[in-house]
């Protein structure tokens, strides 16, 4: 079934009668060429471009909850490429390409909306690394533009820009950062899957991954044995918990990530604008809600949902940078289980066990790199080779510190990325 403004009417005047399920709910056969633990957007998407771009479809996704039911519909949705340093730039640039023309690749709206981000500057110095990330974005190809204050005050006119501990100096202008409708871009990426043969699996958790003589066999699951030749692991939070099961123990922390949302407003806030003196991201959903997020919960958990401290740090912050936000309800909270590494980016890597690969230490921002990764990770599974933009995601950094891309520039610990 293909998507149209002609369907849409017709539908419309049917009574939407005739709309089909987005995916088929296969059952699990006793064999696969490729299993994807995990049904996020990492998994669903990997098995998209592994049946597009490599005719790979004998794939089964195993997920042990519901589709989209993790990290993938929890994030406060922020879409960018403003990374500096090599390894993460060409990556990040490469996944907005493919957010660029997700929808026409899916045949499907994931409200993808190029709003611009603004990263705020507070002192000089901050500016002066800001505007040498800038330089990194533009030599990646991508766009990035330095304001100074009034042009920052053109653009979100309503923040403290004289506060008197964080005046605004400030920001950093990537116009084709933005939004896009998290749980939609599960669905578009599970329904081309589906439609192009993956069995998608639902309430099937992996408990057990099969290794004979240094090889993955296949996996033990909550319905059953099932073999494959290749196993690919992408369950972001319960990423140590799953590897070791295959015996082995990544450096990957899990710790939750809250997120905010207001009641509905009329439209105020344009663009994604982030705090540069504390952790603080906020944009406006197409309902009208606030959306915004802070730090981690300092502590490892499994647990997902926050404690109170954050939730009151958070809001701190966004009444420091934008006190407005105090007139509206909060309306409910939430939060996803983070896989945090130590440098604070990712790793896309074949594991050291013939036939399974790694997919994880998305931090913050694994949301953006959805497309990104899909597609690297496919690439990996299908050739045995890394993706051009993914070949520096490679899970030995941890074990030589060679190539570690520690963007933050706040040393090896998990819970400060
Ligand atoms: C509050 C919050 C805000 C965020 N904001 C942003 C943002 O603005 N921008 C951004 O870029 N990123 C953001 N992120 C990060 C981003 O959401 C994640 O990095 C990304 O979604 C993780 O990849 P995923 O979608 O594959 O994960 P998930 O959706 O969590 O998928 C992993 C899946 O694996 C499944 N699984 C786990 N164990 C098993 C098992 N044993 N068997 C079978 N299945 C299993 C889980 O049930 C889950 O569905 C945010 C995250 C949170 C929590």
């Amino acid at each position: 079934m293909r998507f149209s403004a002609l369907r849409i009417l017709k539908e419309g005047l049917t009574g939407n009668k005739g709309w089909q399920a987005h995916w088929r709910d296969a059952e699990p056969k006793p064999a696969y060429d490729v299993i994807i633990i995990g049904g996020g957007g990492h998994g669903l998407a990997t098995a998209h471009y592994l049946a597009k771009r490599h005719g790979v479809t004998n794939v089964a996704v195993l997920e042990r909850g519901y589709l989209g039911g993790g990290n993938i519909g929890r994030n406060t949705t922020i879409v960018r490429a403003n990374y500096g340093l090599p390894g993460n730039s060409e990556f990040y640039s490469h996944s907005l390409k493919l957010w660029e023309g997700l929808e026409q690749d899916l045949n499907y709206n994931v409200m993808m909306s190029q709003r611009g981000v603004i990263n705020l500057c507070h002192s000089d110095g901050q500016r002066d690394a800001f505007a040498r990330r800038g330089n990194a974005m533009r030599n990646q190809g991508d766009d990035a533009e330095l304001l100074d204050r009034e042009g920052v005050r053109k653009l979100v006119p309503f923040l403290d820009f004289d506060n008197a501990r964080f005046p605004v100096h400030g920001g950093l202008y990537h116009a084709r950062g933005g939004t896009a409708r998290h749980d939609a871009v599960a669905w578009g990426f599970a329904r081309s899957a589906s439609d192009r043969g993956v069995d998608l699996i639902q309430n099937c958790a992996v408990t057990g991954i099969d290794v004979e003589n240094g090889r993955v066999r296949g996996v033990q699951t909550s319905r059953g044995a099932i073999k494959a030749k290749k196993v690919a692991i992408i369950v972001a939070g319960r990423s140590s918990q799953v590897a070791a099961m295959a015996g082995l123990r990544l450096p990957i922390e899990s710790h939750v990530l809250q997120a905010f949302v207001t009641e509905g407003l009329k439209p105020c806030l344009d663009h994604v604008v982030t705090f540069g003196m504390g952790h603080f991201y906020i944009s406006q959903s197409d309902k009208g809600g606030l959306v915004f997020g802070g730090d981690l919960d300092f502590y490892p958990s499994y647990a997902a949902r926050g404690n109170l401290p954050m939730a009151e740090h958070v809001m701190e912050a966004g009444m420091a940078m934008v006190p407005m936000i105090g007139q509206a309800r909060m309306l409910r909270s939430w939060g996803g289980i983070m896989d945090m590494s130590p440098d604070g980016s990712p790793i896309i890597d074949r594991a050291p066990v013939d036939g399974l690969y790694l997919n994880c230490g998305w931090c913050y921002g694994g949301f953006k790199a959805v497309p990104g990764s899909g597609d690297a990770m496919a690439h990996l599974i299908a050739t045995d080779s890394p993706h051009p933009a993914a070949a520096r995601l490679r899970l030995d950094r941890f074990a030589t510190g060679a190539g570690l891309m520690d963007e933050e520039a706040t040393g090896s610990q998990h819970n400060l990325h």
